[in-house]
């Protein structure tokens, strides 16, 4: 007999892993929103001198990094929670703010796939707002509030179509949503925006107790694997935050290395820079083959290829390309010049078939 588990178990959808290779095949991998560099130097240095201490337990509330984080922020530490990812931490604010199945989860669609299963996990309903022309609808997201919503996420660049909505529109949206609405910025590419009237959660939450904005060292800082982000926001938010969150799972060797990091400002522009140049030399090579690219303000780029996102996925599989296939659109990578332009040419290439097929 098997044991008794939750009957709804089956409406969280599943993490989709990466599309599988075979083991010959060692690709270019375009598909995770990596940086291809390495974490910085000097964090790596930290990560060895923090692993050997891994006989301890660490500090459960990250205090050297969150005091870090809030000297960087410059808002008062008990505005700050470090997460393992902040993945969990979206996980964490679903578990704070819902309970009842009639408790809403609004989010823009497509948007980041952990946002429905944490809903679902925490056992409240998703709500979806088509996005326009592959930008959040904002008008139409606070339309959708109703008195039973919860949390609203607003991935911002949204991923993974990679555009942005500006500061003003994010104001205007957080205050026609009603205060006791808790509203959560998503911001895991903020370090890659480039655009004038930058949108920045922290400083849109520093007078509006009902925003929190989620950030992440796993991105710009080159530490995916190492599973670090944070949340600032109200401190009865991040002490609501602090109620649900899993003891010790921020690693020492996570803390050590998101400290590192943070002390080098310099070396993390330049290297985002480098991401935001070659986002734009990409998408005008793949504007000009004919490819519909949004703008992005992302380290990644989106393909609207409609019903021929899967096939032009396989393809650039059986060329050696991993890019991440979401049956509308696929979502590309911003790697090194090489790869990128290795991606180039198969995308060329590609198109060039498509074109010969379309008009057979
Ligand atoms: C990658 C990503 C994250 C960060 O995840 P971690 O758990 O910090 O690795 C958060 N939000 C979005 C939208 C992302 O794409």
């Amino acid at each position: 007999m098997t044991p008794r588990l939750r009957p709804d178990l089956h409406t969280i959808p599943t993490y989709v892993p990466r599309l599988a290779l075979p083991d010959s095949i060692d690709p270019i991998e375009l598909a995770g929103n990596e940086t291809t560099f390495g974490p910085l130097p000097s964090a790596l240095e930290a990560v060895s001198a923090a692993a050997a201490g891994s006989n301890r337990y660490q500090d459960n509330r990250s205090g050297e990094l969150v005091g870090a984080l809030a000297d960087v922020l410059a808002v008062p530490r008990d505005r700050v929670i470090a997460g393992c990812g902040s993945v969990s931490l979206c996980h964490n604010l679903a578990l704070i703010t819902c309970g009842a199945p009639t408790d809403e989860v609004l989010m823009a669609w497509r948007s980041f796939e952990t946002y429905p299963i944490a809903a679902r996990i925490a056992g409240a309903r998703v709500v979806q707002v088509p996005l326009a022309d592959d930008v959040h609808d904002l008008d139409a997201m606070a339309a959708a509030v109703t008195a039973n919503t919860r949390l609203v996420f607003v991935c911002n660049p949204n991923n993974p179509t990679a555009t942005a909505v500006g500061r003003a529109e994010l104001e205007r949206f957080v205050d026609a949503v009603p205060p006791h609405v808790l509203v959560c910025i998503d911001e895991a590419y903020l370090e890659f925006l480039r655009m004038p009237d930058r949108p920045d959660g922290v400083e849109i939450g520093r007078n509006r107790p009902n925003v929190v904005a989620l950030r992440t060292f796993s991105k710009a800082y080159g530490l995916a694997s190492l599973r670090v982000g944070y949340a600032v926001g109200d401190p009865a938010v991040i002490a609501a935050l602090h109620r649900v969150h899993v003891a010790f799972s921020v690693g020492r060797v996570a803390q050590a290395a998101a400290l590192a990091s943070l002390a080098a400002p310099g070396e993390l522009r330049r290297r985002t820079d480098a991401v935001a140049a070659e986002r734009e030399r990409v998408r005008d090579a793949l504007c000009a083959l004919g490819y519909p690219v949004p703008p992005s303000q992302a380290n990644f780029l989106w393909l609207g290829l409609a019903d021929e996102a899967t096939s032009f996925t396989v393809a650039a599989a059986e060329a050696g390309i991993r890019v991440a296939d979401y049956g509308e659109g696929v979502r590309v990578t911003i790697g090194t010049p090489a790869e990128n332009d290795a991606f180039l040419t198969f995308a060329a290439a590609w198109a060039r078939t498509a074109q010969q097929c379309r008009s057979a």
